[in-house]
């Protein structure tokens, strides 16, 4: 039964934190939770395994032809606790996250028949409710009334330096300005883009979490959902 379960839709700009907030929201909840940015991400890796991105190509026709042969699916991981990523049945999972595929995945994010064809499946995966879900255009485009919507913010510096740090911990060899860049970079490609940009949705609640703890966000976001489950 679905009673009561809501919809969360999580957007905002690149690290702000988003994934984590969502990933404690859904287990506190027992929500599925869907990492929207690891379909684009997974769509771009196969892009550039076929060689149609790069840094100074896109070669759109090819990859719209191809996308049929791009299979996404969620497998939940029990001992990390949440769903890794795969693509045609390889685990991406790890490979999705390198500085390689954040420096195309914005590029790869602007073709609108790769967007329809995530933007269904993201759709499919909401019809029981009770979901957390984040990205760019969820409370725009992919669920459009959800119940809850936030929009998340942060300063570059602040989002360059957590994903600086992620990198590192994960033992990848990057430069903090590269990454900052990226960040800068992401932002203004997703918010700039034609199909679905990246805006606030007129009802989301936006929490910049600069210099905002982890438990206070969680604390202030737990009371929205109680008021829209009530
Ligand atoms: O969330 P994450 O930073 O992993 O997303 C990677 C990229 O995927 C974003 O910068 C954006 O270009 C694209 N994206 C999108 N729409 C979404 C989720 C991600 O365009 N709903």
């Amino acid at each position: 039964m679905n009673i009561n379960k809501i919809i969360i839709a999580i957007d905002g700009f690149s690290s702000t934190g988003k994934s984590t907030i969502a990933k404690q929201l859904a287990k506190q909840l027992n929500y599925i939770y869907v990492d929207t940015g690891a379909m684009y991400r997974a769509v771009t890796l196969y892009a550039m395994r076929k060689n149609y991105v790069s840094d100074d190509k896109l070669l759109t026709d090819q990859l719209i032809n191809d996308l049929e042969n791009i299979k996404l699916s969620f497998l939940f991981n029990s001992n990390l606790g949440f769903a890794e990523m795969y693509l045609n049945n390889e685990n991406v999972e790890r490979e999705i996250r390198t500085i390689e595929v954040s420096k195309l995945v914005s590029k790869v994010s602007t073709i609108p028949e790769v967007r329809r064809k995530l933007v269904l499946e993201q759709q499919k995966m909401g019809t029981e409710k009770g979901i957390v879900m984040d990205g760019r255009d969820i409370g725009t485009v992919v669920f459009p009334n959800a119940e809850l919507k936030l929009f998340m913010t942060a300063s570059a510096d602040k989002r360059a330096t957590r994903r600086y740090k992620e990198l590192l911990d994960r033992g990848d060899k990057v430069n903090y300005e590269e990454v900052l860049f990226n960040v800068q970079e992401r932002d203004r490609i997703d918010s700039t883009r034609k199909d679905s940009p990246l805006v606030k949705a007129d009802d989301a609640v936006e929490f910049d979490n600069s210099d905002m703890g982890l438990e206070e966000q969680f604390e202030r976001i737990m009371s929205l959902v109680n008021d829209r489950v009530k």
